[in-house]
């Protein structure tokens, strides 16, 4: 299920979505940091939250408890396997959430850290704070909802088409907006670039391997790609992981210490060991310079360029 009622202590009651609760708590631990409160809305049978507390999940969704499955008249009870579950296109209670309607909006995430002239990328604060486990905090239903309406991972559009796609329902055609500018290594906001789109929809920002822009066209884009991965040795900058799109034609490279700290990085190691296909998420534009194509980030802090689901 994509869908619950969050009750915290029967204190606080209203409808969440999975993928928001997970963003949500990805950008501060100390909210929604229990991934056990949550009941069915029909039926009221209490839901885990599969996938809160990994930072790089393939699909994030309510389960119920093997031992407790959703009353006989619940209209989530006939379905045969609950991970693939869709609660339908609306909640109408208190805490209303519509889908048919919302509009997700990206914006570019505020990172206050420097970034060092190594060409390393700075560690955003984000997940540098040890956490208390005693410290848990709760968002009010107002507070639920004005935070949802503004996202700012890559990961999570990776999280809307992979939990889209697992619950049969296309994608493409949601309606999305992007204030994600290109910046360079110096911060400067490039004007030409940029995922910047206003009211358009997800196919048109998610590009996969039978879709790829021309390079004239020289804006971001988000590729969700099946790449091959190997480890070249480059003259200039030394080894480089090589990510080839399988055309002939676009390729992107960076260096291993470049993609330090990114969750996942063991599956481009072994897709480079075993030449088994990666599946990644990568944003930027692709451009021709002295006869090679190369890849630009949209940004240098490489949350917001790359992100490797969970298998
Ligand atoms: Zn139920």
């Amino acid at each position: 299920m994509d869908y619950a009622t969050y009750n915290e202590n029967s204190a606080t009651l209203y409808n969440v979505s999975a993928i928001d609760v997970w963003e949500i708590h990805q950008q501060d631990e100390t909210l929604f940091a229990d991934n056990q409160t949550y009941e069915c809305p029909s039926c009221k049978i209490p839901l885990l939250l599969v996938g809160l507390n990994i930072s790089s999940p393939k699909r994030v969704y309510f389960r119920t408890f093997s031992q407790k499955p959703h009353d006989s008249d619940c209209e989530e009870f006939s379905s045969v396997d609950d991970s693939s579950t869709y609660s339908g296109s609306s909640i109408e209670e208190d805490g209303l959430i519509d889908t048919s309607i919302d509009t997700l909006f990206f914006k570019q995430k505020s990172h206050t850290t420097k970034i060092d002239s190594t060409g390393n990328d700075a560690v955003t604060p984000l997940h540098q704070s040890v956490l208390n486990k005693k410290t848990k905090n709760t968002l009010t239903v107002d507070e639920y909802h004005s935070r949802r309406s503004i996202s700012v991972s890559l990961h999570r559009v990776c999280l809307i088409i992979n939990n889209a796609t697992k619950a049969g329902k296309p994608w493409g055609n949601m309606p999305v907006e992007f204030e994600w500018p290109h910046i360079d290594k110096n911060r400067n906001v490039l004007k030409y670039s940029g995922v910047q789109n206003q009211r358009t929809t997800l196919a048109n920002i998610v590009k996969n391997n039978k879709n790829i822009p021309p390079l004239s066209d020289n804006h971001d884009y988000i590729y969700y790609v099946d790449v091959h991965v190997s480890l070249i040795n480059d003259n200039q900058y030394g080894k480089l992981y090589l990510f080839d799109f399988g055309d002939n034609y676009h390729f992107a490279k960076f260096s291993p210490n470049r993609l330090k700290g990114i969750a996942n990085i063991d599956r481009i190691r072994s897709a480079e060991r075993d030449t088994t296909k990666l599946k990644i998420m990568l944003c930027g534009h692709f451009f021709k310079v002295a006869g090679n194509v190369v890849f630009s980030p949209r940004t240098p802090f490489v949350s917001d360029f790359i992100t490797i689901p969970d298998e």
